[in-house]
C-alpha cells in the first residue's frame, strides 16, 4: 500500500526538488501583491509561494501544515473544516504533519502586511505576526463612539472622515470650554455621547462626553483620547473641570491612545466622572435640564517649553 511511504508532496505541479529545499531567501513583496505570476518553475520565490499555498483556501500555509497519507497538503484552518477527508483525494486525512514544508514556511522572511502603509520591516513568519499586532503603521479604527463604525485609516484620513461623515465639531487650540445641555436628564442611555476634535501641538485629540449607566446609577463622563499611538499620547496631559455653585470637580490625566477603544477607556473610568446628583446640582435651576460646563486644557510634558507652546497658566482663557 502507498500509505507506508508518507511523502511531503504539494499538489502544485511542476516543482522540482531543488525548489522545495531552497535556502532562505527574502521576499520583497507581500503575498498576493505581485504582478501577474511568471510561468511556474521560473522564479524560485513564486514556486515556494505556490508550494505554501493551501489548495483549499489558497491562503499561505504556516505551521502546523497537515497532509494526507498521499501527500496532499492543507492548512490547519482547513483541516478543521474538512471532517477528516482529504479535499484532494477524498482519503481519510489522519493526523500527519508536513515537517519539511513547515521548515520552509518558517524560514521565509516576509514583509510586514502594512508595508504598503509605510512599514519597512521584514520578518520570519512568527516574528512577523507578533510585529503586525503592534506595528505602528497598522491603521487606526474610527474613534467615533456613537455607532459601530468600521472605517479604518491613518490619522489624516480619519480626521477628514470624522468631519465629513460624522459631522464632528473641529476646534483648534489647547483649551476648551464646552457646554453640554440635555433637556431630559432622566433619560440616560448608552447612546448619549458627544465627540469634539481638537487640534493642537500638531496633533488631534478627541474629547468624549457621554452619559451611561454605572451599576444602577446614571453618570456622566468626559475624557480625552489622542489620535496617535500610546507612546506619543504619553507626552501629553490634560485637565477637565466641571462645577457651579461653589463646587468643582477636577480631573487631570494623560490622554489615551485611540488604539484603546472608546468603550475600554470608559469601562476603566479613566476620565472625569460626574455622578448624576452632582451633575444636576451643577446644572442649577429645577433639575429638569442638564447644563454642564466642562472646561479643560491640553499641554505637553516638556522641560523647556518652546515659545508658542501652551503653558497652562498663561493660555487658559475661559469666557464666562
Ligand atoms: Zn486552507
Ligand atoms: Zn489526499
Ligand atoms: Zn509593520
Ligand atoms: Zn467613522
Amino acid at each position: 500500500m502507498e500509505s507506508d511511504s508518507v511523502e511531503c508532496v504539494s499538489v502544485t505541479e511542476g516543482l522540482d526538488e531543488e525548489e522545495v529545499t531552497m535556502p532562505r531567501h527574502r521576499l520583497h513583496k507581500p503575498l498576493g501583491a505581485a504582478a501577474p505570476l511568471p510561468p511556474k518553475g521560473i522564479s524560485p520565490s513564486t514556486s515556494v509561494h505556490e508550494l505554501l499555498e493551501c489548495p483549499v483556501c489558497t491562503n499561505a500555509m504556516y505551521p502546523p501544515i497537515h497532509q494526507c497519507r498521499n501527500g496532499h497538503t492543507l492548512c490547519s484552518t482547513c483541516k478543521l473544516r474538512v471532517h477528516n477527508r482529504c479535499p484532494t483525494c477524498r482519503q481519510e486525512l489522519g493526523d500527519i504533519r508536513c515537517l519539511a514544508l513547515e521548515k520552509v514556511a518558517e524560514s521565509l522572511e516576509l514583509p510586514c502586511k502594512y508595508c504598503t502603509l509605510g512599514c519597512p520591516e521584514i520578518f520570519p513568519y512568527y516574528s512577523k505576526l507578533k510585529h503586525e499586532a503592534q506595528c505602528n503603521f497598522r491603521p487606526y479604527n474610527c474613534p467615533y463612539a456613537g455607532s459601530e463604525c468600521s472605517v479604518v485609516g491613518d490619522i489624516p484620513f480619519l480626521v477628514a472622515h470624522l468631519r465629513d461623515d460624522h459631522r464632528v465639531d473641529m476646534h483648534t487650540g489647547c483649551t476648551f470650554n464646552h457646554r453640554y445641555v440635555k433637556s431630559n436628564p432622566r433619560e440616560v442611555e448608552n447612546a448619549t455621547w458627544m465627540l469634539t476634535v481638537f487640534y493642537c501641538f500638531g496633533h488631534y485629540f478627541c474629547l468624549h462626553f457621554e452619559a451611561f449607566q454605572l451599576g444602577m446609577a446614571p453618570v456622566y463622563m468626559a475624557f480625552l483620547r489622542f489620535m496617535g499611538d500610546e507612546n506619543e499620547a504619553r507626552k501629553f496631559n490634560y485637565s477637565l473641570e466641571v462645577g457651579a455653585n461653589g463646587r468643582k470637580l477636577i480631573w487631570e490625566g494623560t490622554p489615551r491612545s485611540i488604539r484603546d477603544s472608546h468603550r475600554k477607556v470608559r469601562d476603566s473610568h479613566d476620565g472625569l466622572i460626574i455622578q448624576r446628583n452632582m451633575a444636576l446640582f451643577f446644572s442649577g435651576g429645577d433639575r429638569k435640564e442638564l447644563k454642564l460646563r466642562v472646561t479643560g486644557r491640553i499641554w505637553k510634558e516638556q522641560p523647556n517649553p518652546d515659545p508658542g507652546v501652551c503653558i497652562p497658566n498663561l493660555c487658559t482663557r475661559i469666557p464666562s
